[in-house]
């Protein structure tokens, strides 16, 4: 790769290795282990492998290298480990590094299973974690202690849309000594420098916009190569969370075209945003790529774009909610996003199923909240559905 390369070309050439038969596409290398010369080549391959020596799959793999070298060169971070799903990669990325009596500070709105890794797992091992409002800075300052090994937030929140101020919080962990944990999925590879704005370590659901086309589940953990070989790669190759080839192939085919198809989304996103101001029917539309939304200073200088998400505050509360989707005809009812499908969900009655009453009012999780993840379908179309599909709320 060369220094001087942009994101696109970045996203198309990173990270390639051609096998014997100089093939154009990248090779699926389908196998669980490799073989040795000699007994002497195994024993020193297992005594120190060199970059492109592999020893089993769950260890590495030269097509699952690929993807973790492309995704490390778009992020400009040092290194990266390929995971089985997002939340193994978050999972990961805590628990390698956290011990019992460790304190972590946490920002309380968190997708879902993100909240129980840090509510119900890590508390069960020893870890202590106080959570939170990720957006209020004088909150993460109170908070961190002596003993704060890390903090971690969602850059921008599920299905809020809150945003986290990375380069602040970062200096308040980094005066602590603790490290700073950025789960960057709704800020996308796309529009994110969060290690460029003090981030120490980004995970990503590679399920999201890398595959972004609704295929398979993949994550990846981001950082200097001390942390991802030294902390994360023996807890994953041991535990085994690792990531198929077969996956890493789709992935690095997403990546291909996630830059072009994240922009258009993102457009779509700021044109259905401008369309639903005002909207009779809607008690708020939070998108944070349009000036109506309370961080969009802070999302134009971190991001520079408001990213692929939409939330709609529907008047009439879930029953409105739920004429609204049942009325969509393009937009379907499913519970992922990033996708090139655009997709809708009701987070009160699934995603965030599981909360009580009193954490989804304090999220901001209403019973008329409906997330709104933008495909890239043609826009009129979908700026169309949307309209009628309220029309019939
Ligand atoms: C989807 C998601 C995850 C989990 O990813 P999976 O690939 O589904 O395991 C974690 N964090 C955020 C913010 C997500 O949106």
């Amino acid at each position: 790769m060369k220094d001087n390369w942009n994101t696109r070309t970045k996203l198309v050439h990173a990270g390639s290795r051609r096998s014997q038969y100089n093939e154009v596409s990248e090779a699926i290398f389908l196998t669980q282990g490799f073989v040795y010369d000699s007994a002497e080549a195994a024993e020193a391959r297992f005594l120190e492998a060199g970059p492109d020596e592999f020893i089993y799959a769950r260890y590495g793999n030269p097509t699952i290298k690929m993807f973790e070298d492309r995704i490390a060169a778009l992020e400009g971070a040092e290194d990266a480990f390929a995971t089985a799903s997002g939340m193994a990669a978050v999972s990961g990325a805590l628990m390698s590094m956290l011990r019992a009596g460790d304190h972590v500070v946490s920002a309380q709105a968190l997708f879902g299973s993100c909240l129980y890794v840090l509510e119900e797992v890590l508390t069960r091992f020893g870890v202590e974690v106080t959570f939170v409002d990720g957006t209020d800075v004088e909150a993460w300052r109170a908070a961190v202690r002596d003993n704060t090994k890390l903090v971690f937030f969602e850059t921008m929140a599920n299905p809020t849309l809150e945003v986290v101020d990375v380069a602040a919080v970062a200096e308040i962990a980094h005066a602590k000594g603790a490290k700073v944990v950025a789960d960057n999925v709704f800020a996308t590879p796309v529009f994110s420098k969060a290690l460029e704005l003090g981030a120490d370590v980004v995970v990503y659901s590679a399920t999201k916009h890398i595959d972004g086309q609704g295929r398979t589940l993949g994550g990846v953990i981001l950082g200097t190569t001390e942390y991802i070989r030294k902390t994360v790669e023996p807890y994953m190759k041991h535990t085994g969370g690792s990531m198929s080839p077969f996956t890493a192939w789709v992935m690095l085919k997403g990546m291909e075209t996630m830059d072009l198809r994240v922009r258009a989304q993102a457009g779509t996103a700021l044109a259905l945003a401008e369309e639903l101001q005002g909207h009779g029917k809607l008690d708020r539309v939070i998108y944070p790529g349009h000036a109506s939304h309370p961080q969009h200073a802070l999302v134009k200088r971190d991001m520079g774009a408001g990213g692929t998400v939409i939330s709609l505050d529907i008047k009439g509360g879930q029953a409105a909610a739920f004429r609204f989707l049942n009325a969509l005809d393009i937009v379907l009812i499913s519970n992922n996003l990033g996708d090139a499908k655009s997709i809708a969900t009701h987070p009160a009655t699934t995603t965030h199923q599981r909360l009580s009453d009193e954490q989804k009012d304090l999220l901001g999780i209403t019973p008329g909240l409906v997330r709104l993840s933008v495909g890239i379908e043609d826009t009129g179309d979908l700026i169309a559905d949307v309209m009628q599909a309220l029309e019939a709320v």
